[in-house]
């Protein structure tokens, strides 16, 4: 039965301190623009493009192949929710999603999670985890998303 819930393994351990953990347990800050009791959105701290937000689950799953099958559910359900609200708080005509697995796919931090990324015709994103955002950009980026997640809990 666990063999139809959960994909697999990682190639390694979780590690309770990397930074998404930390996040989560409220050890370190993030801007936040979403959160339930099953996953947690906010803004990457270093975007590729204005409203870059990740969204990660709950459970200490290093990549996609540990996350039991009810959790990935839960948390692409908050993926759509929060792709939506970032596609019309940044006026987006495309939204990229993206989920790597592994430092050999690019993965850098160790807590699953799911890149959003407004696009746009002929405009490139920067490269990936490279720039720190300045915190206030941030910050009003967060507050953009938030109020159309208001909007459309409301609407
Ligand atoms: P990965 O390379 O694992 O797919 O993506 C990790 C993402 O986490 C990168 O886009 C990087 O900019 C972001 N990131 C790294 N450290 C932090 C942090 O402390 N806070 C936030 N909010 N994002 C981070």
């Amino acid at each position: 039965m666990s063999r139809l819930l959960v994909g697999g393994s990682a190639d390694m351990a979780y590690d309770n301190n990397n930074i998404f953990a930390k996040i989560l347990r409220g050890e370190a800050p993030a801007f936040k623009v979403f959160e339930d009791d099953h996953t947690l959105a906010f803004m990457d701290v270093m975007p590729q493009i204005a409203g870059h937000t990740l969204v990660i689950p709950k459970f200490a799953a290093v990549d996609l192949h540990e996350l039991p099958v009810v959790s990935l559910a839960q948390t692409m359900a908050t993926v759509q929710r929060v792709s939506g609200a970032v596609k019309q708080a940044f006026s987006a005509p495309g939204i990229m999603i993206a989920q790597l697995n592994g430092p050999a796919a690019g993965q850098t931090v160790f807590h699953l999670h799911f890149h959003i990324m407004p696009r746009y015709e002929g405009l490139e994103m920067g490269m990936h985890a490279r720039e720190m955002a300045d915190f206030a950009v941030l910050n009003e980026h967060a507050e953009r998303i938030r109020e159309q997640l208001a909007q459309s809990a409301t609407g």
